[in-house]
């Protein structure tokens, strides 16, 4: 099948690299020429393991291109796949220019039917508008089909996501092009739900939602186990362990960040204020995360008092491990508020360092090992749970700091093991070590 693929960002370029994978002949196009120059030499503008080799090879296999021209880009294609951002606007709602733009380049440069695919997040109803939108500007003798098939990647694993995934969810009207993207997916050999448009727009913003709600609930549970001395790592393995709760998602720590978890439980509450409908449980899903981002600064000044002048270490800045990528991350909200109150950030990142430095406040100093960030600091916040970290010799603690009090975001050590060297550890949801 002959595919392109408009937008290559997280969603945009992994979609492209991995139909081309199972055999399709794709295009990808960006606006943005310098990403587009890189991409055509093999290279990945963005951070995912095994991305980079998966482009390379395909490149070579003659199955897979990249351009900044639509109409390059649209020439021939039976299905055009839209993958552009969808970001929040300033009221919470979702920010549909980019794909508003996208549809107009698409009617512009099509001269043949065609199916067009919706991959980005949009509100319930926009599948509509765009087959509408298109309907009004493409030629009369052109049919055009809209199937919205939402994404469920996740930053850090989307390419082991897109082969390993529970379910690829296809939402059309005509079960004629719900069979052609079925075709095209099936090589994945992942389970296919097919269900109306509406529907999967929806089982998008629902899952989003779900998942966050499950994150808010364990921390709010992590932070009474704090305080009744109870250990919610065990509390959530015991829950984990009822098959009708699952052990996933269950890890208490600073909160969710990213791209999608903020921005889409904003939307969907913006979706049913819409429809007069008060999503009362999601608004509180929202508050608690806004006050566990920052919970590692409220623990530092009960500790501390005043934070004014102290050397803060901080290990992790993308929102995730296995990620550079920065959007909605702690660091921000923590780097900013430790800023403001005089404190001096150092900070370490194996690779979100150069996005990082585009978001965090400018006073905020790099560091290019965990060692020389932990140099003489009086306290350490971690607040990404890479291998790097997890992995630790804890003496470097102890070495490095002019007195080793770890406050730990993302419960990156067991409490046996750091009982056996002299370092303060404040977690999150378990008993603080002294
Ligand atoms: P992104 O911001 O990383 O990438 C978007 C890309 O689209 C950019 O490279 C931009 O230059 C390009 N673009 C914009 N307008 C264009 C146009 N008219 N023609 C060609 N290219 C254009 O976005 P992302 O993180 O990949 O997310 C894309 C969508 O997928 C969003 O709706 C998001 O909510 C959704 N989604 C994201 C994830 C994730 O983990 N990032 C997961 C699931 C769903």
């Amino acid at each position: 099948m002959k595919i392109s693929v408009v937008g290559t960002g997280y969603v945009g370029l992994v979609t492209g690299v991995s139909l081309s994978h199972i055999g399709h002949y794709v295009t990808c196009i960006d606006i943005d020429e310098t990403k587009v120059e890189k991409m055509r030499q093999g290279i990945s503008p963005i951070y995912e393991p095994g991305l980079e080799e998966l482009m390379k090879e395909n490149i070579q296999a003659g199955r897979l291109f990249f351009t900044t021209s639509h109409q390059e880009g649209f020439r021939d294609v039976d299905v055009i796949y839209i993958a552009v951002g969808t970001p929040e606007k300033e009221d919470g709602s979702a920010n549909l220019s980019y794909i508003e733009q996208a549809v107009r380049d698409i009617a512009a440069n099509i001269t043949k039917d065609i199916i067009v695919v919706t991959k980005s997040t949009v509100p319930v109803g926009t599948n509509h508008y765009i087959k509408e939108l298109l309907i009004s500007l493409v030629p009369k003798h052109i049919n055009v089909e809209v199937v919205s098939n939402p994404e469920f990647l996740r930053e850090g694993s989307s390419v082991y996501d897109t082969f390993h995934g529970d379910r690829i969810v296809i939402g059309a009207d005509s079960e004629e092009a719900a069979k052609v993207i079925e075709e095209i997916n099936k090589p994945f050999g992942i389970p296919i739900f097919k269900t109306d448009i509406k529907s999967a727009e929806m089982i998008k913003y629902a899952s989003n939602a779900f998942l966050a709600t499950k994150i808010s609930f364990i921390n709010e549970i992590a932070n009474i186990c704090e305080k009744l001395g109870a250990d919610v790592e065990s509390v959530a393995r015991g829950m984990g362990m009822d098959k009708r709760i699952g052990s996933m998602f269950l890890n208490a720590g600073i909160g969710y960040g990213g791209s999608c978890f903020p921005k889409d439980t904003k939307a969907l509450t913006q979706i049913a204020a819409n429809l007069d409908h008060n999503f009362e449980l999601l608004k509180a899903v929202i508050k608690v995360n806004n006050h566990q981002q920052r919970i590692l600064i409220d623990k530092a000044r009960e500790r501390f008092g005043s934070l004014t002048g102290k050397r803060i270490a901080l290990l992790g800045l993308a929102f995730k491990p296995n990620t550079d990528d920065m959007r909605e991350a702690a660091s921000i909200v923590i780097s900013k508020e430790l800023i403001a109150e005089g404190a001096k950030v150092v900070a370490y990142d194996p690779v979100a360092v150069e996005n990082a430095k585009k978001v965090l406040p400018q006073e905020v100093i790099y560091t290019e090992s965990i060692e020389d960030a932990l140099e003489n600091a009086d306290m350490v916040f971690i607040l990404t749970e890479w291998s790097q970290i997890k992995e630790l010799d804890l003496n470097i603690y102890v070495q490095k700091m002019k007195q080793p009090i770890v406050f730990d975001g993302r419960n990156c050590y067991s409490i046996n093991e750091v009982q056996q060297y002299p370092i303060e550890y404040h977690s999150i949801g378990r008993k603080p070590i002294y």
